[in-house]
């Protein structure tokens, strides 16, 4: 019998109609002849209401009895939900995630599923019964309660699907699908008919909060089918699945972190090893840092910057104080008030001039970009927090996205669905925790050069200035990183271009740095770029670890870095090449597939 999740987020619980109502679709979907898994969060903003009872009492809560306190939300709305199956005549269980045998490990507040016992639910579902899950909540090795992280619920329901093997997944929300950014901060967004694993997987760690970014993480290495639409209506949303909606668009969707805050770490000795110090104290505490950009050192030291979630502010300060007196840095920055503005789309690997537009369309509002990351599906920057929502939509309006692509073509979500072998999801998961990090290669790109520009002032359009000349010569530029505008006020832009040319590239720059006053500008042809590419390479913090680690080790400097969800991204110096593509290769050895 054909098996679907559903998953009621906190809007669609929020009352006891709304809770019939959820209980009529799941009973809707059994009586359609399928073996009905509900997967419910808390009601409303009870969670919310939770934390901030916790804060009334401590600002510094323990974390075990945050998630002792947090799992209650979810206990209240599935035993409603059963009662309000029951009510309308037909059978139904609730299950807390230990009932349920939803093992994780011990992190507190940001759980990671170790496995998923599927012998109960099986039974209670073949007996009859809708099977009504808690979200978002796990039990750890030694009983205690787990929670996996804010909006976790929707991580329950993807993985439950992956291991019962379902048909499909579906998210109720309070929004009618996936939108090309967040539709409550600009409401021209559009709703896209489909979007890519790993467009949304960016999207969602950049700050689409409609679906965990966990979930998709899941979706992508069981290849669940999700389908995320309105639970006040019946109409089509949104399929996350492996293809994206329209191949030609350069540009899926934006989002905005509007809670981040930059730290820099200044005058570090510019030496293997130094970041690596700094960088594994923070992941120690399971913190995951963005946007990392090392300003190409000069005088034996570098600058260091890179962002984190606000509220991880303190705690990333504690690690970052400890690292920097190591290694002898002479002093360390931050910045509160800052956000993260990014745009993602499959179609940008293979366009020339999309950083470009993006820059482009940032100056025209006036915005002053204080960083820039990219990777080969995500181009961020940081920007002055009251200048965000001023950005996005910059952002949003220059790629058109409020505008339906011309052709989108049709696939069949079925077959998605089907190409997942049940054998293949046991064997994946024989000996190895669900959400342990997945690595699928190593490669080695001797074909790019970089050029440096520093001392570029701070002042609005110089990145776009540079690009227009850049794309207006026809050079594809692959990853460009501008760092924090250090101690004299001066940032420095990073870039690799095709190794042929690199003449070229440099006259341009060379032109601009005159126009713009820059310091000077040095290039390197002999660089090699090394990719370790997975799923959910960011959110596990020590990937990065392992390959300043790996790659310290053998005295190799990294010379530009850049992370997405699916990729980890280091220039080196290109005569030490093929050593540090062995030392990598040896570093994720356990974990490559
Ligand atoms: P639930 O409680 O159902 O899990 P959430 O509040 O977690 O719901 O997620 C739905 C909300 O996500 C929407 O109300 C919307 O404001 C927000 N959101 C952010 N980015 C996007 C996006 N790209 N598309 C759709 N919704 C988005
Ligand atoms: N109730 C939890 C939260 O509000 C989990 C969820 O809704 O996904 O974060
Ligand atoms: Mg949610």
């Amino acid at each position: 019998m054909p098996l679907i999740v559903q998953k009621f987020g906190g809007t669609s619980v929020a009352d006891s109609q709304k809770i019939l109502a959820a209980a009529r679709k799941a009973i809707r979907a059994q009586q359609q002849g399928h073996q009905v898994v509900m997967v419910v969060s808390a009601m409303g903003k009870n969670t919310d209401l939770l934390v901030d009872l916790a804060s009334q009492i401590t600002d510094q809560p323990s974390a075990r009895e945050m998630d002792m306190l947090l799992s209650t939300g979810e206990q209240v709305s599935v035993a409603l939900m059963a009662m309000a199956i029951h009510s309308l005549g037909h059978q139904a269980v609730s299950l807390t995630g230990a009932q349920i045998g939803i093992r994780t490990d011990s992190s507190h507040t940001k759980a990671r599923i170790k496995s998923i016992s599927t012998e109960r639910m099986q039974r209670l579902l073949d007996e009859g019964n809708i099977v009504i899950a808690a979200g978002f909540q796990g039990i750890d090795e030694d009983l205690n309660i787990t929670t996996l992280g804010r909006g976790g619920s929707d991580t329950t329901a993807v993985a439950l699907a992956a291991v019962l093997n379902a048909n499909s997944c579906e998210i109720y929300t309070d929004v009618d699908g996936v939108y090309t950014t967040d539709p409550r901060v600009l409401p021209e967004a559009r709703r896209v008919s489909r979007i890519s694993y790993d467009e949304m997987l960016e999207l969602a760690s950049l700050g689409a909060g409609v679906m965990h970014n966990r979930s998709i993480e899941f979706a992508k290495k069981f290849r669940v089918a999700i389908h995320v639409r309105s639970s006040l209506s019946d109409a089509p949303g949104t399929m996350i699945v492996a293809e994206p909606e329209s191949a030609d668009q350069p540009v899926c969707g934006a989002a905005l972190l509007k809670d981040e805050a930059r730290i820099s770490i200044l005058g570090v000795p510019d030496k293997p090893g130094s970041s690596l110090e700094i960088f594994s104290r923070i992941a120690k505490r399971n913190i995951s840092v963005d946007m990392i950009v090392q300003n190409v050192g000069e005088q034996g030291k570098a600058d260091v910057s890179f962002t984190v979630p606000k509220n991880e502010l303190r705690a990333t300060l504690e690690a970052v104080n400890e690292g920097a007196t190591v290694v002898g840095a002479d002093r360390v920055t931050h910045d509160d008030k800052v956000a993260k503005v990014s745009v993602v789309g499959l179609g940008m690997a293979r366009q020339t001039g999309v950083a470009d537009k993006m820059f482009h369309a940032l100056a025209d509002a006036g915005v002053n970009i204080q960083m820039i990351t990219t990777s080969e599906i995500k181009i961020s920057v940081l920007v002055a927090r009251d200048e965000a929502q001023r950005a996005l939509r910059a952002v949003h309006q220059i790629f058109k996205l409020e505008q339906e692509p011309a052709a989108i073509p049709a696939i069949e979500v079925e077959a998605t669905a089907q190409t997942r072998d049940p054998a293949d999801v046991i064997t994946h998961l024989r000996g190895v925790d669900m959400e342990e990090l997945t690595i699928d290669g190593i490669t080695l790109d001797e074909g790019q050069a970089r050029i440096s520009i520093s001392g570029v002032p701070d002042t609005p359009g110089v990145a776009a200035k540079v690009f227009d000349e850049v794309a207006a010569a026809g050079i594809f530029v692959d990853m460009i990183v501008q760092s924090y505008n250090g101690h004299d006020g001066q940032a420095s832009l990073s870039f690799t271009v095709p190794n042929a040319k690199l003449a070229e590239s440099v006259a341009v720059a060379n032109r601009l740095a005159a126009t713009f006053n820059c310091e000077g500008v040095t290039s390197s042809p002999d660089i090699a770029k090394l990719s370790v590419s997975g799923v959910g390479l960011r959110s596990h913090t020590g990937v990065a670890i392992r390959t300043f680690n790996a790659l310290a080790k053998a005295g190799i400097n990294v010379e530009m870095i850049n992370t997405s969800e699916v990729r980890v991204n280091v220039v080196v110096d290109g005569k030490r090449a093929a050593e540090a593509l062995t030392r990598l290769q040896q570093a994720f050895a356990d974990v490559l597939h």
